[in-house]
């Protein structure tokens, strides 16, 4: 794709959850009209959206009535139809199907990014029978190679007890055996990559995980200049790579100075949050920016900031206590359903003060299991 498409085009979103309702908003803001494919009526993107076609991700006619009304596709997951997205040519697809390939399957993703883009990713196997879970040392975590999120189709294997019971119900999917990593912290940083071939990183974040899944965000992360500089580095190569369109987002395990990258999502990441109130371009803004090819200047961090993650209730008891935090920044996604463990919304505070009080909060009110 060569130009610029200006608003008012239409953007179609595939994927209706926050990370679609976040894109939509930013794309909105800027006089873009929006469309959804979601399965599910009033999903978060499409309440914000001019319009959603209800339809299965998989279902071509319906992809293809959202090219057919939109100038420019994206995605916000990884498990898109590959072959549909070629087949169709009414709408630009700036970021390829090529990156969704990479990145749908961790194998091809590790191998890609160890091989390609040369950075260090933690020990793996390919497992394709019982017997191959015994040939990594403890602990290890067997994954699904693709589909899995926050968790689901994960096992740790921490003992040989571990490897029998799996082997007695042996999941029938391709999967992937990685070593435990014995990391200190766990970064991410997302990165964009421009028209004319530019490339932009947003700051680098400290996470913190529960259950496998996000609980905080803290930004900038607290780390030396040294591993600042090599990990930018590592998502210019990547984005180069790649030759990405849209934003990257690169999860990372580090211990003192050493770099692993652990995995890669090709659309805004969940621990990109902050940047919507934290920096002067969103990560969400610069998706879009990137997609329909305007530039974006250097991405600068006005404060630093804490995002907490609501699962569940935790939503249900931010809403009452909202009355009592005028220093909350709250996003509520507008789910129909509170499911337990299930992203509902989340919290930004600016500031460490009001940083420290949301982890606070957060611990105080966990509802994971
Ligand atoms: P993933 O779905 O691969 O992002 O894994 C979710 C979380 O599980 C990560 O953010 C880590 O906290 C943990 N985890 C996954 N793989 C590893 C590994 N090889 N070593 C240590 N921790 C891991």
């Amino acid at each position: 794709m060569t130009g610029v498409i200006l608003p008012p085009a239409t953007i179609g979103i595939i994927g209706g959850g926050q990370l679609g309702q976040m894109m939509a908003l930013s794309a909105k803001e800027m006089g873009y009209r929006v469309g959804i494919l979601d399965p599910t009526k009033g999903s978060p993107a499409g309440q914000v959206s001019d319009f959603q076609i209800v339809a299965d991700y998989d279902d071509v006619e319906a992809l293809n009535e959202l090219s057919r009304r939109s100038e420019v596709l994206t995605y916000e997951f990884e498990n898109v139809d590959r072959d549909a997205l070629n087949e169709q040519s009414d709408a630009e697809l700036p970021q390829g199907t090529e990156l969704l390939r990479i990145t749908s399957d961790r194998i091809t993703e590790k191998k890609f990014i160890r091989d390609d883009a040369k950075v260090p990713v933690t020990n793996f196997i390919e497992v394709n029978s019982p017997e191959d879970l015994r040939k990594v040392t403890f602990p290890a975590i067997l994954k699904t190679v693709s589909g899995g999120y926050d968790g689901h189709g994960q096992w740790s294997i921490n003992t040989v007890q571990d490897i029998v019971n799996l082997e007695k119900d042996f999941p029938d999917m391709q999967l992937i055996l990685e070593q435990v990593v014995n990391f200190k912290q766990e970064l991410s940083i997302m990165v964009s990559r421009f028209q004319d071939g530019q490339i932009v990183t947003w700051p680098i974040v400290e996470n913190v995980h529960e259950n496998h899944i996000l609980k905080t965000t803290t930004a900038p992360a607290d780390i030396s200049l040294t591993l600042k500089n090599k990990i930018e580095a590592i998502a210019e190569n990547i984005a180069e790579s790649l030759k990405l369109r849209g934003v990257l987002g690169i999860e990372l395990f580090v211990a003192d100075e050493e770099v692993w990258v652990n995995e890669l999502a090709p659309r805004p990441h969940n621990s990109g949050h902050y940047s919507i109130e934290a920096t002067n371009v969103s990560q969400f803004e610069g998706h879009i920016r990137s997609i329909v090819g305007l530039p974006i200047p250097k991405i600068e961090l006005q404060s630093p900031a804490i995002m907490l993650n609501l699962l569940g209730d935790e939503l249900t008891q931010a809403r009452e206590d909202l009355i009592h935090h005028p220093e909350w920044h709250f996003h509520d996604y507008g789910k129909l359903a509170v499911k337990p463990n299930r992203k509902m919304g989340h919290i930004t505070v600016l500031g460490t003060e009001n940083g420290r009080k949301l982890k606070e909060w957060g611990d105080l009110h966990e509802q994971r299991n």
